[in-house]
């Protein structure tokens, strides 16, 4: 089964109105990014992946933090809806600013609409992840088997904290929370040696490898480090769309080595890149395979 671990919920039902188009530069070197996209849109670009899961940033202003521009207030309703119109091939996840009152309530709401993890983008939520009610919020997602994703590592967006995303704070948090299911985005690129060392170290700590592709070097640096680490085993395939979508992705893991071209440096092995594509990621998780 290929799992895509890591789509963002589509803007909107229907086809994008032309005044509600949005499109950056800075997300892909090779590309523009039009960051709003209709179910359809969706639809095809996880087309390569048995099962994708699905979620949406609950920031305040999503224009300025995450370039994804949805209603604040529709968060995890859009995902819910989503996931509903396909639920064989869709696993929503919730999300929640931690700092917030009534996030257990927002949480147990969510999960009765059938989301059945959490994403928290710390830099663009513009929270410490290592802040009391932060490590509170960890405290019930591992309590209640609610697995957690993280975005890692770089992003474009001006006003989202970097030092949020750096992948040792990771660490700090499964220090404390050993059964939580974390996945740490991207690899925390460009910090994939640091996602490495901590995936490795603690059993239920994965990471995904969306968007990593883009950056040839990061890419293989970084996978290269996982599988020195012994640790490739627990990375797991994602898209990041709207970034790219999962044929994409997957194209672009197997062309890890077209860089080494005519040098002596060593390959990352295709079985290992497979490995990634064919994860069990939902097993890894603790998530029911979709019925
Ligand atoms: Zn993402």
């Amino acid at each position: 089964m290929i799992v895509d671990v890591h789509t963002h919920t589509p803007t909107h039902r229907d086809a994008v109105p032309e005044a509600e188009r949005r499109v950056y530069e800075n997300w892909r070197t090779d590309r523009p990014v039009t960051t709003t996209n209709s179910w359809a849109d969706h639809a095809a670009a996880v087309a390569g992946a048995d099962v994708a899961i699905v979620f949406n940033i609950a920031v305040d202003d999503p224009e300025a933090m995450t370039g994804l521009p949805y209603p604040p207030e529709r968060t995890n309703d859009a995902t819910a809806e989503f996931v509903a119109a396909d639920p064989r091939r869709r696993i929503g996840f919730l999300s929640v600013n931690p700092l917030r009152d009534n996030v257990f309530e927002e949480v147990e709401r969510c999960v009765e609409l059938g989301l059945a993890g959490v994403k928290l983008g710390p830099n663009y939520q513009n929270f410490d992840p290592l802040e009391e009610r932060a490590l509170a919020f960890y405290a019930h997602c591992e309590r209640h088997g609610l697995p957690i994703l993280f975005h890692q590592g770089a992003s474009p967006m001006r006003h989202a904290p970097l030092r949020y995303t750096y992948p040792l704070v990771t660490d700090e948090v499964a220090l404390r929370f050993p059964e939580l299911r974390i996945v740490m985005a991207h690899m925390g690129h460009p910090w994939g040696t640091e996602t490495v060392v901590t995936i490795r170290k603690h059993p239920h700590v994965y990471a995904d490898v969306s968007s990593i592709y883009l950056r040839p070097w990061v890419c293989y640096q970084s996978l290269l480090a996982a599988v020195e680490w012994g640790c490739a085993g627990k990375l797991l395939l994602g898209s990041d769309f709207p970034i790219a979508d999962t044929g994409e992705a997957m194209a672009g893991l197997r062309r890890v080595n077209d860089i080494l071209e005519g040098t002596k440096l060593p390959r990352v092995p295709a079985e290992a890149v497979e490995r990634i594509i064919h994860a069990d990621a939902l097993g890894a998780l603790g998530l029911e395979v979709p019925s």
